[in-house]
């Protein structure tokens, strides 16, 4: 059976907060009947953008990763909720708010800390994914038909085209750990969870310093290479996707065929190695 999905690319999000404004303009004030009540002006984030700096000046590099409820299959708000929240059939997971009247103790059942108390309503309220404009035709809900970039949209799928796609576009989910089988897939996630060695290659000739450009540098783990790079016009090269806590070393070619090699033990951030001369 296709479910509603959300892929969210992590590299395209450049932290506008359009969608987090769409979601305002379509939940607070106005009261969607049989879906939910209207969102408080303050103090709800029904999706919010969260951000990381990776590096040390200058070479740095910041991500922004958009987070929602995560419409679990599995989800323990709905198993908490004696049922006061539902998982839809298009797997649109939502709390209704007549019957969760009261019952602020929902707030603590989703591990994702997807779920806000209204105060004024007495009632726990998320992100529905705007169920009501989806079962009217709409094709997104609004913060994905809001978002400039790209960076969200869902997608009518069932488990098997959805497996497909996780292992094409290389997708991730938050936090599998939780096994609650979310129905959110993060692209590129490696943007906001893995490391980068980077640095940069100047060479002094006639007394006078530049970049060093189209410079061999390898990296390795133990005497194995892993990845290769060239230094690009401003003397830099980057090796990105590692995994933080293991041994690493950087290895630069040198005029004449020798080699300059760094050693970076028990990486545990991204790391700018600094200016290399050669
Ligand atoms: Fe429920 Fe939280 Fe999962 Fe959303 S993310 S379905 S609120 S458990
Ligand atoms: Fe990121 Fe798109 Fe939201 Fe802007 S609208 S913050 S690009 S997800």
């Amino acid at each position: 059976m296709k479910t509603w999905r959300m892929i969210v690319d992590v590299a395209a999000c450049e932290d506008c907060n359009n969608c987090c404004l769409a979601c305002k303009d379509e939940h607070v004030d106005n009261e969607w009947p049989g879906y939910s009540r209207p969102q408080p002006r303050h103090g709800q984030r029904w999706i919010d953008v969260q951000r990381t700096e990776r590096g040390q000046f200058p070479l740095i590099d910041v991500a922004y990763r958009p987070v929602m409820c995560m419409q679990c299959a599995d989800a323990p708000c709905v198993k908490a909720s004696e049922g006061a929240i539902k998982r839809r059939p298009d797997g649109i997971v939502l709390i209704d708010p007549v019957k969760a009247k009261g019952k602020q103790g929902l707030v603590k059942s989703c591990p994702y800390h997807q779920i806000w108390w209204n105060e004024a309503e007495q009632i726990p309220q998320k992100c529905t994914l705007c169920a009501h404009l989806l079962d009217q035709g709409w094709k997104q809900p609004r913060c994905a038909q809001a978002c400039p970039t790209g960076a969200l949209r869902i997608e009518h799928l069932d488990d098997d085209e959805m497996k497909l796609r996780v292992e094409t576009d290389h997708l991730e989910c938050l936090h599998p750990e939780y096994k609650t089988v979310p129905h959110v897939y993060y692209r590129n996630m490696y943007r906001y969870t893995s490391c980068f060695i980077a640095g940069s290659v100047s060479v002094t000739r006639d007394g006078n310093t530049d970049c060093a450009v189209g410079v061999g540098v390898r990296l390795l783990t133990g005497e194995k290479p892993i990845a290769s790079a060239v230094t690009d016009a401003f003397g830099d090269f980057k090796f990105d996707r590692l995994a933080s806590g293991n041994n690493y070393a950087v290895e630069i070619a040198m005029p004449g065929g020798n080699c300059k090699t760094l050693s970076i033990a028990n990486l545990k951030e991204s790391k700018n190695i600094g200016i290399v001369e050669i």
